[in-house]
């Protein structure tokens, strides 16, 4: 692959990992501030394509794989990785799955699962001959080496994972809490397009490139990921329930906001209760994902500033 121009440090669609784990070896070392380009496989490492279509010979334990990891140097356990997410691009092909067993509706489905594949080009997506879509590229699986045991690629949670956040796309800025030395940032499984829930289990799965800047932050306290870009300021949490996602989501942003603003923590949640948005992420993945989203046009009304001011 070679989509987008770049002559710095790269990551191949070689390096893959299965499971975020503090135990993982490095594929690359940066510096803080660096940029590191990603090559990143579909969910299904590209088994599956509209030449060869093979369902039933599909390797599942090569499904959701993320590129990297990367090591930062200077980030240690307690510390925030920011990640700008500065551009992405895609290959030419997306592929759609669902079926029995798979999903919201799964249970209502029969004769196992099925998949589609759609074209992409110009922006556009390919659904069939009736309707296409301008794709909205994002990221499914992005984070860092959790606290703990080792979590596998297809499970979000506290350092990110496969969160499947429709806001993780270009532009987007993300922090996560840092657990191990260097952070082990990876990320992987693209979409080209993907509604809010991921209700079938699949987006418009697709291979692609992603262009980050690697930051350390020092004296940032984050519990769980955080996401900025240009319109909003959200927190994002995952949890056995959306109930409990949602929760813990509300929850951590009116943390975050209390010592940012000049507001009670009274005052803070009539402001959320009345701005601020609960949104899925997805609702299909071990750990469902939620978030929280406040426009930033209400916070700098206050002089906001997330992270700490040198
Ligand atoms: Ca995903
Ligand atoms: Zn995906």
């Amino acid at each position: 692959m070679n989509l987008i121009q770049f002559d710095g440090a790269r990551v191949k669609n070689d390096s893959l990992i299965y499971e975020f784990s503090q135990d993982n070896k490095p594929a690359l070392t940066i510096k803080s501030g660096e940029e590191v380009l990603l090559e990143t496989c579909d969910c299904f490492e590209d088994q599956l394509s509209s030449e060869h279509d093979e369902l039933d010979k599909l390797d599942w334990d090569h499904v959701n794989p993320a590129t990297g990891p990367v090591y930062v140097e200077g980030a240690e356990p307690g510390d925030v990785l920011k990640v700008e997410i500065l551009k992405i691009e895609l290959a030419d092909e997306a592929t759609i799955m669902t079926g029995e067993g798979v999903g919201v509706y799964g249970e209502k489905l029969s004769d196992g699962l099925s998949v589609r594949y759609a074209k992409v080009h110009d922006n556009i997506l390919e659904w069939d001959d009736k309707v296409a879509f301008e794709i909205d590229p994002m990221i499914g699986v992005i984070g860092v080496a959790p606290a703990g045991d080792p979590v596998n690629t297809g499970t979000p949670g506290s350092h990110g994972g496969n969160m499947d956040n429709t806001m993780v796309r270009e532009g987007a800025t993300l922090y996560f809490p840092v657990s191990a030395p260097g952070a082990l940032f990876a990320a992987g499984d693209m979409h080209a397009i993907m509604g809010d829930g991921e209700i079938g289990v699949s987006g418009a799965e697709i291979a692609g490139e992603i262009l980050v800047r690697l930051t350390v932050v020092k004296g940032l306290e984050i519990s769980d990921p955080v996401l900025i870009d240009q319109d909003d300021f959200s927190t994002i949490a995952s949890a056995d329930t959306m109930d409990e996602a949602a929760k813990k989501a509300v929850i951590n942003m009116i943390e975050l906001l209390k010592p940012r603003l000049p507001l009670s923590a009274k005052d803070i949640t009539m402001l959320l209760s009345l701005a601020a948005d609960v949104e899925v992420c997805q609702m299909v993945d071990p750990q469902l994902t939620m978030r929280y989203v406040i426009s930033r046009d209400v916070l700098d009304a206050y002089d906001f500033e997330f992270e700490p001011q040198l």
